[in-house]
């Protein structure tokens, strides 16, 4: 599913909240030491060589396979030169006084005492904004500026709404670090099921097709819900999407297809959990008599109880798992784009959407017409199951990585996905995965699925691409929340900007200011609310 897209439908909650916002906002603005900051103006620069120095580093790496990652080490310093690690010379007691060299020295000197060093996260499920669309005219910049404020240096686009053209553009123009961007990959999502049943719908349709997808190009092809779906069509996709240097990462829904057959087939990535609960069952889902795909309550209350079915045979779901783990499958869960199923009040209260979500998300509520729009009705019952169905699907994660399995984290989300990424990290240490291991899943695993060589963790010789975190992590993966967020409630409002975040993020040997990054984030948001505000008023006229 793609993050939740509600319709506007409470004009008086839109008021208050802009009202309240706007205030606090402007007062920002007048020159506080934490204040906004216009979209566009924070550049990063590249050094000829930069020393990170006194930092802990979580390699990201670990022992190959298995998913036991490399415990912290520091302090380190860390040397780059351009765009590639260099040195990591050890700064302990014990190394310092048995050595009789000078610590490295560079053109930029970042002083990380104190702070942890990170590979890169990955979002490996993203579906980005067109800007002049819902989240007005920058909406790519204010979801980059995000994605970096949070320490994620590269996006696996699943289908974007700017198009495959558009975002080809944006990919070379990051690539060559002309915009700030993280690294984009981009699958070209197959025709979805409105009315198209009849594109891509046989094999030799569907090679045809990959490679047209190939020439706009797309790095990978991304098979939801449609005619790709059918066995004998994914087959044909898959073999010349290889054929043409490309993978294919499936949503598999309610579909022909189950993990077992997307697996054999050799499907890269399988997202979400559907179809692995599924290829576990002897016979059909116990859907009830009236259920019906196409109504979106029906189908997210009843895929709600469907781990509780497949639990009842373990043998045969460990059986799914052991094959998806030979295969070499990827499972990219995106839990976090299923919370609020098991705890809508909680969604609807997240403390960053005062200032860093977008006034068209705020202002939304329940639509039947919008993907993912389906809480029309909730009930205590749909909650209560979805909090059993989280437990079983968490613990056949968990046993996915234990095995050795190639998991990874992504977000399944259009606008926040830096912050919903830190979420779902979150939901991988409440699965049971020990928060070292969590990093080796969101960094050096996904590079792996990417095929990205280059990139291989905190390494000599790997690829820059890095953050710097104010806060050990692993200790608690609130600090990675931008601007204090995960401190909500803890701290006074005042406080909570000083506390947590990532300081910087390195893409490509290139330092951004990540806290800068996210006040621009903010400055869009109050524009936004201003300029959306003000349609709203001359609507009323
Ligand atoms: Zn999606």
């Amino acid at each position: 599913m793609i993050a939740t897209r509600f319709k506007r439908c409470t004009p008086p909650l839109v008021a208050a909240v802009l009202m309240g916002v706007l205030s606090g906002a402007e007062l920002a603005a007048q020159g506080e030491p934490d204040s906004l900051i216009p979209l566009g103006t924070t550049k990063g620069e590249r050094y000829n060589r930069l020393v990170i120095r006194g930092v802990t580093v979580i390699s990201g790496r670990g022992t190959p396979g298995t998913n036991r990652a490399m415990p912290p080490e520091g302090p380190v310093d860390v040397v780059i030169e351009g765009n590639v690690i260099v040195d990591m010379v050890p700064a302990d007691p014990v190394n310092l006084a048995s050595r009789r060299s000078q610590r490295p020295t560079g053109d930029r000197i970042l002083d990380a005492s104190g702070m942890y060093l990170i590979p890169g996260l990955v979002d490996m499920h993203a579906h980005l904004p067109r800007n002049g669309g819902n989240l007005g005219p920058q909406a790519l910049e204010y979801t980059y500026r995000i994605y970096l404020g949070h320490g994620v240096t590269a996006v696996r686009d699943a289908g974007t709404g700017a198009g495959i053209r558009e975002m080809a553009e944006q990919r070379r123009l990051s690539a060559a670090n002309q915009i700030v961007a993280p690294r984009l990959v981009l699958c070209q999502r197959w025709p979805l099921p409105l009315g198209r049943w009849n594109e891509g719908n046989t094999p030799e349709k569907a090679r045809a097709m990959v490679r047209e997808f190939k020439a706009l190009g797309a790095d990978c092809v991304k098979v939801s819900k449609s005619p790709g779906h059918y066995p004998d069509v994914l087959e044909a996709i898959v073999q010349e999407a290889n054929a043409q240097g490309m993978f294919v990462m499936t949503d598999l829904k309610v579909s022909e297809t189950d993990a077992a057959v997307a697996s054999r087939l050799g499907v890269r990535s399988i997202e979400h959990w559907y179809g692995v609960p599924d290829a576990a069952l002897p016979a059909s889902q116990n859907f009830p008599p009236d259920y019906n795909y196409w109504d979106e309550l029906d189908r997210f209350r009843w895929a709600g109880r469907l781990w509780e079915e497949a639990d009842q045979y373990p043998e045969r779901l460990s059986a799914v798992i052991d094959l998806m783990i030979r295969n070499g499958t990827n499972w990219d869960p995106t839990m976090v784009v299923y919370e609020k199923n098991r705890d809508l009040a909680r969604a609807v209260t997240l403390p960053w959407r005062e200032t860093l979500v977008h006034p068209h998300e705020l202002a939304a509520g329940p639509d039947s017409t919008v993907h993912g729009a389906y809480h029309r009705e909730w009930k205590t019952s749909d909650e209560v199951a979805w909090k059993r169905n989280f437990q079983i699907w968490m613990k056949w994660v968990r046993e996915f990585h234990r095995r050795g399995g190639l998991l990874t984290a992504g977000s399944d989300d259009g606008e926040l996905g830096g912050i919903s990424l830190i979420r779902e990290l979150e939901l991988m240490q409440e699965a049971g995965i020990h928060p070292i291991d969590i990093f080796k899943v969101a960094t050096t695993n996904a590079y792996q699925v990417l095929g990205w060589e280059r990139h291989c963790g905190v390494r000599v010789g790997c690829i820059a691409d890095l953050a710097v975190v104010n806060g050990n992590p692993i200790d608690n993966l609130k600090v990675m929340y931008g601007r204090g967020y995960g401190f909500y409630g803890i701290l006074p409002r005042e406080e909570r900007v000083k506390h947590g975040g990532v300081k910087w993020t390195i893409k490509d040997g290139v330092v951004y200011d990540a806290q800068a990054l996210l006040r621009e984030a903010e400055w869009y948001v109050a524009q936004e609310k201003r300029r959306l505000g003000a349609v709203a008023d001359g609507e009323t006229r």
